[in-house]
């Protein structure tokens, strides 16, 4: 049977651009639908705005700091609408090369939606209908937003990146990664931030002294986080939104950004047509290969809900071009991923824990707490933190976690040995690299008392 298409990919993300443009170069016939704009939440709504974003609430900071550093600061002021502007300027630049390169690969682009008609056809928004041997849904996720009272009112990660005017009072509902670096990013933009997050502490998952020391320290910049704590209502009043939370109290706020988690795009796109099994949050089920139920239809990148950063599901994607048109089946590694929270201060974290390690095997604890060079003549009282996380047994290094400025960048790097196996005594015997923050990673000598 001859098709169409050799594949069709649904979804122009992160995910989707990669596998469509290595499938295009092996010279396969191949198609994308994107409904929205190409580069998918990443580029358009997500870590690329987000970053610059991040970038520039860091600002505020650096002018105080700068003072101790014998400079004269003038009057400074901060304007939301020139950011978004400029913002716009480069997503818009980076949104055309994503259409361009998908295009120089040899595939075609369709700017509209695509819904699956069976297990070789897909339909799109324009009426057209193509069959496909293939077909990749890499249709990414949402935000996903409770259905409290007054629900209606409040904004998510898609809209921040819009607003005509900084929120001067802002609430932030959630202790995710979106909420605790937007939480940090209007902070540091000088809107007055409140936080509500429902556990007993935010950034769930992560180390313990993780979670604790940067809720600290966001605290201490001017955060006021509240944990133990969610809303109960919304009303809009000429005010502002009036929120009550679950402690009966009442706060007035301009913006309230819930950052509740996402969840898989997969309503309405007619999955259920070809007998695409979904789990229990509408994600798409998938084995090591991305591959579904459905032999001829695979999945990529957060509509699989399972590690969803765009690092990951362009290796996801890169994988099932190996394993479907390289005849090479590969199944993308999800051990040992590195993440940053891309907070004030930043995290950078990569594998266990210390609660999490300690529950598998015996684990010895080294930790550093420091106030960095650069903090001393700024007078800042801020405190970085390392810590690693040793096996016992094997001596392999289980987990590193960094927090404080650049704990991305770092943790990339430890994530190349943590991958490799280093053990603490690999380490040790690197030498340091004086006079940085980072030397503390390879100079940390004794073990916590456990
Ligand atoms: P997406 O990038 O979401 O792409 C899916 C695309 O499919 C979208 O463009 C959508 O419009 C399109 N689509 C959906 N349905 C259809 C349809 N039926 N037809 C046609 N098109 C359709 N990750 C990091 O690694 N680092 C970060 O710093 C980071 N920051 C983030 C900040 C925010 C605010 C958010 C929301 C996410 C962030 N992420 C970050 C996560 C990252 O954006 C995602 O993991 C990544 O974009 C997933 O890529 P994807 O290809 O699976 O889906
Ligand atoms: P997360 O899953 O990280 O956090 C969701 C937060 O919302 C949690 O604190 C959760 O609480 C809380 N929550 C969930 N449901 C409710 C509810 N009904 N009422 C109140 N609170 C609720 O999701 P995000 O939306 O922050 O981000 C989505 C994903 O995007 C991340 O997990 C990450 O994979 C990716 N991302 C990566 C970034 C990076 O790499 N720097 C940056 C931004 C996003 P609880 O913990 O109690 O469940």
């Amino acid at each position: 049977m001859s098709f169409d298409y050799d594949l069709f990919v649904i979804g122009g993300g992160s995910g989707g651009v990669r596998a469509g443009r290595l499938a295009a170069g092996t010279g396969a016939k191949v198609g994308l639908a994107e409904e929205f704009r190409m580069g998918g939440t990443c580029v358009i709504r997500g870590c690329v705005p987000k970053k610059l974003m991040v970038y520039a609430s860091s600002y505020a900071e650096a002018f105080e700091d700068a003072k101790g550093y014998g400079w004269s600061v003038g009057e400074t002021s901060f304007n939301w609408g020139k950011l978004i502007a400029a913002k716009d300027v480069e997503i818009a630049r980076l949104e055309a090369i994503y259409g361009k390169n998908l295009m120089a690969a040899g595939a075609d682009m369709y700017l509209a939606r695509a819904t699956v008609v069976d297990a070789h056809t897909v339909k799109l928004s324009t009426g057209e209908t193509f069959t496909t041997k293939h077909i990749l849904i890499a249709t990414g996720g949402t935000p996903f937003v409770p259905k409290i009272e007054g629900h209606e009112y409040v904004i998510t990660s898609n809209e921040i990146f819009h607003l005509e005017e900084q929120p001067k009072r802002f609430l932030v509902v959630g202790g995710g990664y979106i909420a605790c670096e937007f939480a940090c990013i209007m902070n540091g933009l000088g809107s007055e931030v409140t936080q509500y997050y429902r556990g007993e502490q935010v950034l769930r998952g992560f180390d313990n002294e993780v979670q604790g020391f940067v809720a600290e320290e966001m605290r201490e910049k001017g955060v006021d986080l509240h944990v133990g704590t969610d809303v109960q209502s919304i009303v809009k009043t000429d005010a502002g939104l009036v929120v009550t939370n679950t402690h009966g109290k009442t706060l007035v706020v301009d913006q309230v950004l819930y950052a509740t988690g996402r969840v898989a795009n997969t309503a309405g796109l007619g999955l259920e047509n070809a007998g695409v099994t979904l789990g229990r949050k509408g994600e798409i089920v998938v084995d090591g290969y991305s591959q579904t139920n459905i032999p001829s239809i695979y999945a990529v990148g957060d509509v699989t809900d399972r590690v969803n950063l765009t690092p990951v599901a362009i290796v996801e994607g890169a994988a099932f071009v190996d394993t479907v048109f390289h005849g090479k089946p590969t199944q993308p590694d999800h051990e040992l991923i590195a993440t940053a929270v891309f907070t004030q201060p930043e995290i950078g974290t990569v594998g266990l824990g210390e609660e999490a390690a300690r529950e598998s095997e015996e684990i010895e604890v080294y930790r550093a707490i420091f106030r960095p060079m650069a903090h001393i003549l700024a007078g800042k009282s801020e405190r970085m933190l390392m810590k690693l996380i040793v096996s016992k047994t094997s001596r392999k290094v289980l987990g590193c976690h960094i927090v404080g400025h650049a704990a991305g960048e770092m943790i990339q790097l430890a994530g190349v040995a943590l991958k490799m196996g280093a053990t603490k005594e690999d380490f040790d015997r690197t030498m340091a690299i004086h006079p940085t923050a980072a030397e503390e990673l390879v100079t940390m000598k004794t073990p916590v008392a456990s």
